[in-house]
């Protein structure tokens, strides 16, 4: 049995990873920031879908211990973890004179210092059984840049460069990292932009349409499938053909 933590799946994409990998028959811990409620509903339907166990844990990702924390915390609920993904994230869009330092600290600590600490933690589970999926979720924005978000495009890039280091690193023992960069796709994150940027990058998107949740979902559950066992370091765009590489 497949045993997975997913952070961030109390809502958008990492919800939608959560029930993909229950279709598939994993186990799984579902983490959650603020919203139980949520969470339990996804837990409840992850159930419905397959899923033969599943947890929930709540946990600040912007405390640092609270990363650590949640892996072993998963890893006792799931007895061991082979995949990890690093889903969890926030935005705190300004121009950059207009950026505080708590702006840049925050979202940099969500997105890319909570992944550092939960992979390091689940590399280690993982290189004990010598097989492991570790999937992390970046945006095209860390290849293409994109104004009003340094802070953003930074952690995302940061992770896309974290997600090189650490498959080189544990590739000869199993276990395989990439990283799955999305478009725009349609969740809270992204409702909050106004209509008129909405409109513009939806004239930038050769399919003609934003993703779903599910698009990103797809994705991730390839990459952490055994088959794909020979793929790693590498970051997948689901953008409807934003990216031209
Ligand atoms: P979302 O709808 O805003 O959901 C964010 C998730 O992260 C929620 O489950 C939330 O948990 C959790 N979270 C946020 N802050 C947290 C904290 N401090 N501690 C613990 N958990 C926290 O976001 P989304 O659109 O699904 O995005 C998911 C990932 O995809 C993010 O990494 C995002 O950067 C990336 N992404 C999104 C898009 C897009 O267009 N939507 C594009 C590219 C990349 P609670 O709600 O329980 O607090």
């Amino acid at each position: 049995m497949r045993k997975a933590l997913v952070t961030g799946a109390s809502r958008g994409i990492g919800r939608a990873i959560a029930l993909r990998l229950a279709q598939e028959g994993y186990a799984l811990v579902i983490h959650y920031g603020q919203n139980r409620e949520k969470a339990e509903a996804v837990a409840e339907e992850a159930r419905r879908l397959g899923s033969p166990l599943v947890g929930l844990l709540g946990a600040n990702l912007l405390e640092a211990e609270a990363a650590s924390a949640l892996v072993h915390g998963a890893a006792e609920i799931l007895g061991g973890l082979d995949t990890l993904v690093n889903n969890a994230g926030i935005t705190r869009d300004t121009l950059l004179v207009r950026m505080k330092d708590e702006d840049w600290e925050a979202v940099l600590e969500a997105n890319l210092s909570a992944a550092f600490r939960t992979t390091r933690e689940a590399v280690k589970l993982m290189m004990k059984a010598r097989f492991g999926r570790i999937v992390n979720i970046a945006s095209v924005v860390g290849l293409l840049g994109n104004p009003g978000q340094a802070n953003y495009v930074a952690s995302k890039a940061g992770l896309i460069g974290f997600t090189r280091a650490v498959a080189k690193e544990y590739a000869a023992r199993g276990i395989t990292v990439n990283a799955v960069a999305p478009g725009f796709i349609e969740t809270e994150m992204t409702e909050k932009l106004p209509p008129e940027v909405r409109e513009a990058y939806l004239k930038g998107i050769p399919a003609g349409r934003f993703g779903r949740p599910e698009d990103v979902a797809e994705a991730v559950a390839f990459l952490v499938s055994e088959g794909a066992g020979y793929i790693t370091g590498q970051t997948l765009c689901v953008d409807g053909g934003l990216t031209p590489h």
